[in-house]
């Protein structure tokens, strides 16, 4: 199997992070990518290659041009205000109450001036810093997507973007949650722009694809079906509830399961045949694959109890519908198990037989949760 990864990523690595009133490190490190990368290159069937170089236009596709030329621009900018923070955080964010309060007129609803108005313009949560290396690292994650969307249009039943920094909480015009571009809605979006019809997304991610579903709400043509943390109790807390199912063209194009807290393989499973059952039929032959790993039982931001046959399982039940896969990389943050379950995911959906790993017994972590 082909899978893409650059080194760019290690560029991006967050000294900090606020989540439930701690400030910490972030929990989205560099790690995360490399343990992946090492468990991938250990085993044969896998190929590592570098991405190609795609541009800008793949993002300028599906976001705002108006983040995209933030994103570019903020660490400069917010050094030449002065700063010498490592780490540029929003503090302050574009609360609907500022439209109200600004008589909803058009002064409030333009980007400001200064950095720290501008971070909050486009970003929601104090999860998601950047640092000086953030840019080149998303645009990197990019290039990995969309070469990994190439090779399946080239042909491979299967191909493995490494994508770090993650991308699906990313919107047409917000970042957060530890997501700058959305690399799964550009690989979508491309594999539309190259002629292969309806493209499906299947987000295995923990927590719901806000961004995602954002993105192609009012579409048809890119079906979004989610499996994640219930929103009542999990992050990103304002959508992923099964009412929200897609508007105008798109309206019933977006399949949610908000699932309880302790979820574990069978009732996953179950889950999953039924977002499999619902995207058949409603795309022409390829999925995008947002393929996070926090599901997992022993993941310490996250409560569902998942074990690592699970993922062999998932991988190969995604892979039996016959569709041909972009699987992209979002979340996962227990780093002992991370590339274990990664790779028995990817084998299962290569039709390769499982390899025993070392037996884990995962039990259910906390509830807390971000990315
Ligand atoms: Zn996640």
């Amino acid at each position: 199997m082909r899978v893409f990864h650059s080194p760019k990523h290690r560029l991006h690595e967050p000294a900090v992070e606020v989540f439930s009133g701690r400030t910490g490190p972030s929990w989205e490190v560099a790690a995360r990518a490399e343990v992946i990368r090492d468990a991938l290159a250990a085993d044969p069937a896998f190929v590592l290659e570098l991405p190609s170089e795609h541009g800008l236009e793949p993002a300028l596709a599906i976001h705002d041009a108006g983040l995209v030329r933030f994103l570019a621009e903020a660490w400069d900018a917010w050094r030449a205000a002065g700063e010498t923070s490592d780490a540029f955080m929003a503090d302050t964010f574009l609360h609907a109450g500022f439209r109200l309060a600004a008589g909803g007129g058009a002064a409030a609803l333009s980007e400001p001036h200064a950095p720290g108005g501008r971070i909050g313009y486009w970003c929601f949560d104090t999860a998601t810093a950047i640092t000086g290396g953030t840019w080149e690292a998303a645009r990197a994650a990019v290039d990995v997507a969309v070469s990994a969307a190439d090779a399946v249009l080239a042909g491979e039943p299967v191909a493995y973007g490494l994508c770090r920094p993650p991308g699906h909480h990313a919107g047409r015009s917000l970042f957060g949650g530890y997501c700058y571009l959305n690399n799964a809605a550009i690989a979508a979006e491309h594999l539309v722009g190259a002629g292969a019809g309806r493209v499906g997304i299947l987000d295995l991610d923990y927590h719901h694809g806000n961004g995602t579903q954002e993105v192609f709400w009012e579409r048809a043509d890119v079906p979004y079906a989610s499996l994640h943390g219930d929103p009542d109790r999990a992050y990103p807390y304002f959508t992923g509830r099964a009412g929200e199912t897609g508007a105008g063209a798109g309206a019933g194009a977006t399949f949610n399961q908000p699932l309880p807290a302790g979820t574990g393989d069978t009732a996953y499973l179950a889950a999953l045949e039924r977002a499999l059952d619902w995207l058949g039929g409603r795309h022409d032959g390829i999925l995008v694959v947002s393929l996070g790993m926090d599901t997992f039982g022993l993941d310490p931001l996250c409560d569902f109890a998942l074990t690592t046959p699970a993922y062999y399982e998932t991988g190969s039940r995604v892979a039996a519908t016959g569709a041909r896969l972009v699987v992209i990389a979002e979340g996962g943050y227990h780093l002992p198990t991370l590339g274990e379950n990664v790779r028995q995911w990817l084998r299962g959906a290569a039709g390769l037989p499982r390899v025993d790993s070392e037996a884990i017994d995962p039990a259910p972590a906390g509830s807390a949760s971000v990315g």
